[in-house]
């Protein structure tokens, strides 16, 4: 007992050498302010470039996820936006605005080719308190590229968060379906405003195959429509609406950051 006790001991000391040596070798800085190997919770943020600043904190719009008031006031389940223009998934979740180190972790995931964040995104999902129930037993919809995009990037980066996701939460019995596709080719939404994003997505996804995807899956089935950044909705709001037009009516939503 007591040598296993040690041998184990020792391996976690082997270990913690082993990583100093690599952050000496290639040395991790905060992405926001430089600082060399951080040593807190996060990977690539330091203490006081915390991430956990940026969970977006006050009462939200179930819905759409859009603060509607300060810390301590019940969330409402529908704003006014959202009565006026409801999108077409039931609820959402984001883990936080699009600022400071939650904006840094989308940037690298999508564009530096950064699978390295992920570890330091699922810390921080992790840390969001409604996260594991809104999860529970979900089957995880990634909002898919166009191919040509894909091809480009090498990779989709919603399909990472949704394998993010299922690693950060291991008992939530998570499934990651990949059942819809995108049929046209769409410009950036990034420069596009709120009334033109509508326009740009609309009917730009397609289940890849509605006769496979309704023999797995049922009227009940929890689905939750998955991407890296939510703007104004559009196109997680195009992909329930495929869902749901094939007759899925349980569609939720979730993004790991959200434009305010
Ligand atoms: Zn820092
Ligand atoms: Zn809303």
């Amino acid at each position: 007992m007591e040598n296993m006790e040690k041998t184990v001991s020792d391996k976690i000391a082997a270990s913690e050498i082993l990583s100093r040596i690599v952050d000496f070798l290639f040395p991790r800085r905060c992405l926001l302010c430089g600082k060399v190997n951080p040593d807190g919770k996060y990977l690539h943020f330091c203490e006081r470039c915390s991430p956990e600043a940026d969970i977006l904190r006050g009462a939200r719009c179930l819905r759409c996820s859009e603060i509607v008031g300060t810390e301590g006031i019940p969330d409402t389940p529908t704003c006014a936006r959202c009565r006026d223009d409801p999108p077409w998934f039931n609820k959402s979740l984001v883990v936080g605005s699009f600022t400071n180190a939650v904006r840094q972790m989308s940037i690298e995931l999508k564009y530096r080719n950064g699978t390295y964040i992920l570890a330091d995104m699922s810390r921080l999902l992790a840390e969001v308190r409604p996260a594991r129930a809104f999860f529970d037993k979900a089957v995880l919809v990634p909002v898919p590229l166009h191919y040509s995009r894909k091809l480009k990037r090498g990779y989709n980066q919603s399909e990472l968060i949704c394998r993010m996701i299922a690693k950060t939460f291991p008992d939530a019995n998570l499934r990651i379906a990949k059942i819809l596709k995108r049929i046209r080719r769409t410009p950036t939404q990034t420069t596009l405003d709120r009334e033109h994003r509508a326009g740009n997505v609309r009917n730009a996804f397609a289940l890849s195959n509605e006769k496979a995807a309704k023999a797995a899956f049922d009227k009940a089935t929890r689905f939750v429509v998955v991407d890296d950044v939510m703007t104004s909705s559009a196109t997680l709001s195009e992909c329930a609406k495929t869902l749901k037009r094939a007759g899925f009516k349980n569609v939720d939503a979730f993004a790991f950051a959200r434009r305010l």
